[in-house]
């Protein structure tokens, strides 16, 4: 015996509150990276043939297939490639929007980390411009990227396009 038609309208909006808890094994290179998080470091791994710089070093380079894990240390400062400014709330939203969040070309890396740009207006984020690292105080250091509060303009004058153009 099949149900009666439904004469009412279809449910088009769901809420549904989803929670996911995880755990990561970080594995060797990623562990090296978020070790020297802890000491205000920033390890990336160079591959030995192209000389690409990744954050965090890897067991090949996507490139040459070869181990790009010869450890070298970034600056704490790069350079804005993009950025996305966040206008929409959500629970777990860092801040009250709105906010910055950008990719970032450390000074000696050749792969973007994403983070969190504060201290600006909004519509100041730009590409090309200049972040340092603000990082936590000592005793809240950790293996994690959170040891960076977020980051700050610099003042310097912003990159030309050409000094991220193949970082994007
Ligand atoms: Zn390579």
């Amino acid at each position: 015996m099949s149900a009666p038609p439904d004469e009412r309208p279809p449910v088009t909006v769901l809420q549904a509150p989803v929670r996911l808890d995880y755990t990561v094994t970080a594995g060797h290179h990623l562990s090296t990276y978020l070790r020297a998080l802890a000491d205000r470091k920033i390890v990336g791994g160079r591959c030995p043939e192209c000389h690409k710089v990744y954050l965090p070093a890897r067991g090949a380079c996507p490139t040459c297939g070869v181990p790009a894990d010869a450890p070298v240390e970034v600056a704490d400062q790069g350079t804005v490639t993009t950025f996305c400014v966040i206008r929409i709330p959500f629970d777990a939203a860092p801040f009250p929007p709105p906010y910055v969040a950008v990719a970032i070309l450390l000074d000696g890396a050749d792969m973007p980390i994403f983070h969190l740009v504060r201290g600006i207006e909004p519509d100041a984020a730009r590409m090309g411009m200049r972040v340092r690292a603000v990082w936590v105080p000592d005793d809240q250091l950790g293996p994690t990227l959170a040891s960076i509060r977020w980051f700050e303009a610099t003042g310097e004058p912003d990159a030309p396009f050409e000094a991220i153009a193949s970082h994007l």
